[in-house]
């Protein structure tokens, strides 16, 4: 991760005289400064300008300086707008406007006209976000007090949001093979896909990762076997299909890096040369913050690196799901998530154990070690990304993860269960309604907020099932967004 930060710019004029300006910008730097301790990245105080012709200089350095993830906005005074329109116009970074004041009580004995001059925020802020919304920006806006902890919460999580932006504006995706064979919704435009979210996604050989794998020397695979063996119980005799996994894993890990790849898909239809799927490697690589699809699922393996770049410290606990089965139990309703091999350990609620079993599907020569645990119960989401033909459709689902109501002794990967909302069933009418895929996203770390955020920064369609939802208004919802959206 790069060393992000944001910069705070303070709205103001010149009417109001040098020693209120003093007062601003010192008052300023003070809220960049406290609020930065509660932040994930810092909030950099840049200036309290006065004329468009400083705007505009400001707002093109943010464009220009790659570490600056995004501009946070205030008025402490009166800051007429107009000097904020060229530059908001050339504005190329994620916007958030925070409608604040510095004082949090009315002083019933100190107010008086002075008083007023100086702190105008309460008006201020509407004539600064009638400008942004004259000019349909995308944008957040946040009200509160500056040192309320929900404040702080929130600007929190759109800054993690704004860099979820920047990571995906520079994301390649490596492709070992192709899509699985006559799956639909795992396609996609590629060019629309680096036009609207930046990523290049391009394809390599599976041969190339074999010979690659022939080239990793002994001491490189006991090294990760000892890491291994660190952080997961080993459950199984078949040392030599672990250590076939780490060969794996150091081939693939070269080769994005080589490439400068964060994300990466496979496809059990294309192993050639390969004795195993890749579980336990993909499992490993996930963890160290890659993402991945399979079945050649680019658009899922980018989502879950984003979602992973979203979250706590850069590397959150967001994983690529698949729904597997349900439990239509009267009362008892659940989705069981999981797949094939591939699912993240930071899902896990306890520690991974490595296991052997042989898997059917693809080309396994040899039965493929993958990592075996439950995941933790808790709040969380699952989002899916689709192409609807000219465009992308983002679908969130709020979820609450349990700990899973049946041990399943013969299932012989990674599990995790879930009550959806609104209730299950409504719930799977509205994924199926809005065209959500089997493949999504799952993360206890990304919220829908967020992620409904990120779809306002990148300009694509968002859809949000939870409370409430109901697919009878989702598709009235659909019809409507449809048109906007063939409009746009
Ligand atoms: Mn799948």
């Amino acid at each position: 991760m790069k060393n992000y930060e944001f910069w705070f710019l303070v709205g103001s004029q010149e009417l109001y005289g040098q020693e209120v300006l003093d007062i601003v910008a010192e008052r300023s730097q003070e809220m960049a400064a406290e609020l930065s301790k509660k932040l994930p990245y810092p909030l950099v105080y840049k200036d309290t300008v006065k004329s468009s012709a400083q705007v505009d200089k400001l707002i093109k350095e943010a464009n220009y300086d790659d570490n600056c993830a995004g501009i946070i906005t205030w008025c402490h005074t009166f800051s007429p707008s107009k000097m904020w329109l060229n530059g908001f116009e050339l504005l190329q970074k994620p916007y958030c406007h925070v409608a604040t004041q510095y004082n949090e009580e009315i002083p019933n004995e100190e107010i008086d006209m002075d008083f007023m001059n100086l702190n105008q925020a309460a008006h201020g802020d509407r004539e600064h976000g009638f400008i942004a919304a004259r000019l349909r920006m995308p944008r957040k806006i946040i009200a509160g007090y500056w040192k309320d902890e929900k404040v702080a919460k929130r600007l929190g999580d759109w800054m993690k949001v704004a860099v979820g932006a920047d990571f995906s504006k520079h994301l390649n995706v490596m492709r070992f093979g192709d899509n699985m064979r006559d799956v639909a919704v795992t396609e996609g435009d590629k060019i629309e896909a680096q036009r609207k979210f930046g990523w290049q996604v391009n394809t390599w050989a599976v041969g190339d990762l074999v010979k690659e794998m022939k080239a990793v020397t002994d001491e490189e695979v006991e090294a990760l076997f000892e890491e291994y063996k660190a952080e997961y119980d080993i459950n199984t005799d078949d040392i030599a299909a672990i250590k076939y996994q780490a060969r794996e894993e150091i081939a693939m890990q070269k080769m994005l890096e080589a490439n400068d790849c964060h994300a990466f898909a496979n496809t059990f239809q294309d192993l050639y040369g390969m004795e195993q799927l890749p579980g336990l490697a993909s499992q490993h690589l996930m963890s160290k913050g890659y993402g991945y699809g399979g079945e050649g699922d680019w658009k899922v393996a980018a989502m879950t690196a984003i979602l992973k770049a979203m979250g706590e410290g850069g590397n959150g606990a967001s994983a690529f799901m698949e729904d597997y089965t349900y439990n239509l139990v009267d009362g008892k309703e659940y989705s069981l998530g999981a797949h094939m091999l591939e699912v993240c350990p930071s899902l896990a609620a306890e520690k991974p154990r490595i296991e052997t079993h042989f898997l059917g599907i693809g080309m396994n020569e040899k039965d493929p070690a993958r990592l075996v645990f439950e995941g933790k119960p808790g709040k969380a989401v699952v989002c899916t990304l689709i192409d609807m033909g000219g465009r992308f459709r983002l679908v969130c689902q709020d979820i609450e993860v349990v700990k899973p109501i049946y041990e399943m002794p013969n299932l012989p990967v990674a599990r995790v269960m879930w009550k959806a909302l609104p209730d299950l069933t409504t719930g799977i009418e509205c994924w199926i309604t809005a065209g959500g895929a089997h493949h999504s996203v799952l993360s206890y770390d990304v919220t829908a907020e967020m992620l409904r955020e990120w779809a306002t920064i990148m300009d694509v369609e968002f859809v949000h099932i939870g409370e409430g939802s109901c697919p009878a208004k989702l598709a009235e919802e659909l019809m409507i967004k449809d048109l906007i959206w063939k409009l746009k």
